[in-house]
């Protein structure tokens, strides 16, 4: 159970002094206080954790400084869409909201190969409008042999890139916490010139322990991918573990499951679950057609399977695209064979639009 409370109350008032008094006499039941401090009020809510079955929503809802109350069922407990629970879904990071009803994309570089390449990507991105990317230093690779990155050596440039070109955001994956410091400190040497989103790879989704860590951080909204051989349900207990821990900036990615039977594609295409994800949870959805489609053959239109793909996730709500760039295709250091070419990157957009629109139209009736 959740016990919403009257915004900015603060810690020292009588009234939520009596609150916890009264809450104290409850057998049985701990309380895990969250607060999370936005830039018009302070937010506070409390957690009944224990057997709760028969404590009743209107003794709770008559408690000083108590404004709503939550019953929450097992799952999902933070992150999770519950009966009567009309929380906010979306979150603020560098100016920009990131929510159920928005719309974001980050084009970029799979990984950070060339200073020049950066740059041709990030002034593509200005001239196009846009003020997200996505641009990877820390690579897990398959073989221990292929190139894994260029690490915290590539993060200063990146940053001051980013800041000259007005991107607010930069998705950088990390695979371990050190990672974290390490772009902290180029953040800092840069003069915070832009804004970091963590992801978590989906090698990674179920890497509890560094869930657990990047959870406890709040200054970074996170996203985190689904895991490619693991259930949906699984997927979104792991994004759990990072908002139980106090982040609850987190964006939920879907990039596809690994299975032979979505050959010639890389991945079998999940965006119909872009639908689910938003009923279950009150996370804004990511699809990522880079990884899911894996490959730049196109229909006999002449569109990009990688387009029809983001077109389908985008049609049924998606709030995120997190999409491969590359100035240079042939001569990318990681998945060149997906990156769709600068050139493309108006069309991208307006495609993307067009779809937007579309389904922004589909939801009028409701
Ligand atoms: C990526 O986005 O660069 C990536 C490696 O994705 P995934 O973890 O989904 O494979
Ligand atoms: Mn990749």
């Amino acid at each position: 159970m959740i016990l919403i409370l009257t915004p900015n109350i603060e810690p020292e008032s009588r009234t939520y002094k009596q609150l916890l008094g009264q809450l104290s006499r409850l057998g049985n039941i701990q309380l895990r206080v969250h607060r999370e401090q936005g830039t018009q009020q302070s937010l506070t809510e409390i957690y009944l954790v224990g057997n709760t079955s028969s404590i009743a929503l209107e003794d709770m809802r008559a408690l000083p400084g108590v404004e709503g109350v939550v019953r929450v069922s097992e799952e999902y407990r933070v992150l999770g869409r519950h009966k009567d629970d009309d929380r906010t879904s979306h979150f603020e990071y560098r100016g920009l909201r990131f929510g159920q009803d928005t719309l974001h994309v980050f084009a970029g570089l799979c990984a950070v190969d060339t200073i020049e390449h950066v740059e041709l990507m990030m002034k593509a991105l200005r001239d196009n409008g846009q003020v997200c990317t996505r641009m990877g230093a820390y690579k897990p690779r398959t073989s221990p042999y292929s190139f894994q990155g260029h690490g915290r050596k590539c993060l200063p440039y990146v940053f001051e890139l980013a800041g000259k070109y007005g991107i607010k955001v930069v998705a950088i994956e990390i695979t371990h916490e050190s990672q974290i410091d390490e772009i902290n400190e180029a953040l800092n040497r840069t003069g915070h010139a832009t804004g970091v989103m963590l992801q978590i790879g989906t090698r990674n989704t179920q890497n509890f322990e560094l869930l657990k860590i990047v959870g406890r951080q709040q200054e970074f909204p996170v996203l985190l991918k689904r895991g490619f051989g693991i259930t949906l349900s699984e997927s979104l207990h792991a994004a759990e573990y990072l908002a139980s821990e106090g982040n609850r900036k987190v964006i939920f990615g879907l990039r596809g499951v690994k299975t032979n039977m979505g050959d010639p594609h890389r991945n079998f295409v999940d965006f119909a679950q872009v639908p689910v994800v938003r009923r279950l949870t009150r996370m804004p959805v990511c699809v990522d057609p880079s990884h899911a489609v894996g490959c730049r053959s196109w229909g006999p239109e002449g569109i990009l399977d990688i387009m029809h793909a983001t077109a389908q996730g985008v049609i049924a709500g998606a709030n995120m695209v997190l999409v491969d760039f590359h100035p240079a295709p042939s001569r990318a250091l990681v998945d060149g064979p997906q990156a769709l070419q600068i050139e493309e990157l108006p069309r991208f957009l307006e495609d993307v639009q067009i779809v937007r629109e579309a389904y922004l139209r589909r939801t009028c009736p409701y």
